[in-house]
């Protein structure tokens, strides 16, 4: 029997709604609200007890790790707790990279561009073969038009002639006006094309300085890993991050704040080799991949760097003040060493963190 077909079982008898209790078979068993409870409970008490910020993308990875639907950030999350280092914003961000849902919503949107992509590039190249063609009958009907006007001086029927002529003339002209739109939608078609490479380009781009920013990061590192493993040559990957940064804007303003940022990343770039990718993690995070370096060498790249901005003092052109010396810490690892290569950026967050810890202005490699 179809359930909703009862009325009675739908509102009470004197015709007010019914209050379906559990058991009803409305509701799931009380244990799994309970649970349902319990974890809801647990994502607040973790959140608030490592004071994360409450933003869906953190509730999604908390739930994930807490509920055990994630088996291998479960993991890490109770590798971290059991370490005592800082569940913080930045290691969150680091480990979200073993999160298969995030990841597979970034691909479901770049699988829905490339679509796009691909349907613009089909459109654009039918236009451009209807516009041949259309030209192609044009061009006939031109001439058989003329063929015809030529003949015409030898016809008796004066009137159906001149009834021929006319409707070649209407059919040529709607040719071309179908030619002209094929033209603009073309001219459009293109225009979008290169707005959507523009867009892409501009995806993968950090605003404030220009620097590839973490998507592109994500997306370099997977190949870079991949060509390391297979040319069998190192691969490093280092965070930097700068330190004291929030008294640098406390001191100076967000905006100086900006223009400090800047300068970092031009010291990171100019004095990172082309074997160097360098890009803007976000905030005041930057991180680099050294091609072919082991670790020793890559150490010594990125402490040269980390020596050369600390050489540098920079001056605050709003006021004229020095920002006094402003110096980043470092932690890096060699990816090729772990069979995932995920778990090097792992290491590298904790080498940073222990850079941190052991008075900052540091490069340290695991
Ligand atoms: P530590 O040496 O431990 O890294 O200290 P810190 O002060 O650098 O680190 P903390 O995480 O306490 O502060 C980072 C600050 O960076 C806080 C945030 O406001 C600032 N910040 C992040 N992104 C930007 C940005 O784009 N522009 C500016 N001006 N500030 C930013
Ligand atoms: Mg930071
Ligand atoms: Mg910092």
């Amino acid at each position: 029997m179809n359930y909703h077909s009862n009325p009675e079982q739908l509102s009470g008898k004197n015709g007010k709604d019914a209050v379906l209790s559990p058991g009803d078979g409305q509701f799931p068993p009380t244990r799994q609200r309970q649970a349902r409870r319990d974890l809801l409970e647990r994502i607040s008490v973790f959140a608030t007890r490592h004071d994360l910020e409450v933003t869906s993308v953190n509730l999604a990875i908390i739930c994930s790790a807490l509920s055990g639907s994630n088996g291998e950030l479960a993991e890490a999350f109770a590798a971290r707790e059991m370490s005592g280092d800082p569940i913080d914003q930045r290691w969150l961000d680091t480990v979200m990279r073993l999160d298969p849902e995030t990841n597979a919503r970034m691909k479901e949107l770049e699988k829905l561009v490339d679509k796009l992509e691909y349907s613009l590039i089909r459109f654009s190249q039918s236009a451009r073969s209807a516009q041949s063609e259309t030209n192609d009958h044009r061009e006939a009907l031109d001439e058989h038009i003329d063929a015809i006007s030529r003949a015409g001086d030898r016809l008796q029927n004066q009137a159906e002639f001149e009834r021929v002529i006319a409707l070649s003339r209407s059919m040529l002209e709607r040719i071309e006006q179908a030619e002209q739109a094929m033209e603009r939608s073309q001219a459009e078609s293109d225009q979008l094309r290169q707005n959507l490479a523009q867009a892409r380009m501009e995806a993968d781009v950090d605003h404030l300085t220009r620097l590839p920013n973490r998507r592109a990061f994500e997306r370099r590192f997977k190949s870079a890993n991949e060509e390391a493993r297979s040319a069998e040559k190192p691969l490093c990957v280092a965070f930097c991050d700068v330190d004291n940064f929030k008294s640098i804007n406390d001191k100076h303003g967000h905006d100086a704040g900006d223009r400090v940022l800047c300068a970092i990343a031009h010291t990171l770039s100019s004095n990172a080799s082309d074997d160097c990718f360098v890009s803007r993690h976000g905030g005041e995070e930057f991180v680099l991949l050294l091609y072919g370096f082991d670790k020793d060498a890559a150490w010594r790249k990125l402490d040269g760097i980390r020596r050369a901005q600390a050489a540098k003092t920079l001056m605050n052109r709003e006021t004229g003040k020095s920002f006094g010396k402003i110096t980043f810490s470092a932690g890096l690892a060699e990816v090729t060493e772990d069979v995932d290569p995920r778990s090097a950026l792992i290491r590298a967050d904790a080498a940073l963190y222990e850079a941190k810890e052991t008075g900052r202005n540091k490069v340290i490699a695991v």
